[in-house]
């Protein structure tokens, strides 16, 4: 991969027709060793955040061992980019062949479920074919918690509600000498709080259940930074996680884990985009709603961005974006505060795209490929870099 100091002089070598991916492997080891340093226990990696080979490897060489993930391309994926990996299937809702080919060929052996019927089928498929049924396998069961912390929601879909949860963690501990249980409280929890609430649900479960507990996975959630989005220090995150989880009912030796995904890579990568045309505050640009800027169109999030031109001089004001396909749904709202005087041909950078963002290009109405490029400047913000001023986190002071 080609390395450039920054965008400005990526922009002056190449004049990209098409946009480009820029990424910043020191910003991801710098994310990597701040879990693994100060989060109280194991984080893994979720690999759907983003899965190139690239960024896998440098959060393995930065003491990532562990990774998150949800089907069974990402299982072959990873254990291709990093042989020596462990895997945790961690998707409530797997096929039996991906089971099976997880835990036969890809030394699988953490899965999560949320119902019997789910338990009943990796009990099947990891059966060998005489019959014996696997006696390594470690089973997590989901809970289904709040979302109403985090900006973007993950309760609805998968999790045992509560009242549901005793009946599972027994019928689950049957099949396993290692059990857990792992919620998820939406991605980007703007609030330590997030975790508490969930931390209670775990208890009230544990406590119902009277079941052996031999780890509690609090998830991903952790969130990046953002314009109008600047969340407490994640120190406070693991302080509080740290605290509710030694008040909980369970073994003296259990395990904490925690599933990052966005906190590890938002910083890694950027994007470049030039503006194919100027109508009026609109800016049809080169990738949108299909591409690296999904979330921008399809949940209106607000990326930091800053013209690559020198001869601009108006004032900022606010922007519109359409994406490059002939969908008229290819539309960012915004705003983005770009110069007043920026016009077709010129080019923008737009950061903390490394989370949920490299990852969803698509090729819809060909305007998928992107060329990626290093680069080795900062990202536009960061949780790591120890210059930030630390917000005041109100309902952890008051929980202390
Ligand atoms: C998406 C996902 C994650 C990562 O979430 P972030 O909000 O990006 O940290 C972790 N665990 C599971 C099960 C997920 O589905």
């Amino acid at each position: 991969m080609h390395t450039y100091p920054d965008a400005k002089t990526l922009v002056r070598a190449l004049a990209p027709d098409e946009a480009v991916i820029l990424n910043r492997p020191h910003a991801a080891a710098r994310a990597a060793r701040f879990f693994v340093e100060k989060f109280p226990g194991r984080s893994l990696y979720a690999v759907k955040a983003n899965p190139s080979p690239d960024l896998l490897r440098v959060l393995w060489e930065n003491g990532v061992a562990h990774y998150d993930v949800a089907s069974i391309a990402e299982v072959r994926l990873v254990r291709q980019a990093l042989p020596e990996a462990t895997l945790c299937f961690m998707h409530p809702v797997k096929t039996p062949r991906a089971i099976r080919e997880a835990y036969f060929e890809h030394g699988v052996k953490t899965f999560t479920l949320d119902t019997h019927e789910e338990l009943a089928k990796i009990v099947a498929a990891t059966t060998a074919e005489d019959g014996t049924e696997a006696s390594d396998l470690r089973l997590l069961v989901r809970l289904r918690v709040s979302s109403e912390y985090s900006e973007l929601s993950l309760a609805s879909k998968f999790g045992v509600d509560l009242a549901d949860a005793a009946p599972l963690l027994q019928a689950t501990r049957q099949q396993c000498d290692w059990l857990g249980l792992c919620f998820h409280v939406g991605s980007q929890a703007m609030t330590p709080f997030a975790y508490v609430q969930a931390l209670e649900r775990v208890k009230a479960a544990v406590a119902e259940a009277g079941v052996v507990i031999d780890v509690v996975d609090v998830g991903g959630g952790f969130p990046s930074v953002y314009p109008d989005m600047d969340p407490p220090p994640l120190e406070d995150y693991f302080d509080v996680i740290h605290r509710h989880f030694e008040a909980l009912p369970i073994a003296y030796n259990a395990e904490l884990w925690c599933e990052p995904g966005r906190a590890l890579c938002a910083e890694y990568s950027s994007l470049v985009v030039r503006v194919e045309k100027r109508r009026g505050e609109e800016l049809y640009i080169n990738d949108g709603a299909y591409g690296a800027l999904y979330d921008a169109a399809h949940v209106d999030w607000r990326f930091p961005l800053v013209a690559l031109e020198d001869d601009l001089r108006d004032p900022l004001q606010d922007f519109a974006f359409y994406g490059p396909t002939c969908d008229d749904a290819d539309y960012m709202k915004g705003p983005f505060a770009l110069p007043g005087d920026i016009r077709a041909g010129d080019y923008i950078e737009i950061g903390m795209l490394g989370a949920y963002g490299a990852a969803m290009k698509t090729g819809f109405n060909g305007f998928g490929e992107a060329e990626q490029y290093t680069v080795e400047d900062e990202p536009m913000a960061s949780l790591y870099r120890g210059d930030r001023e630390r917000p005041v986190s109100d309902n952890v002071v008051s929980l202390r």
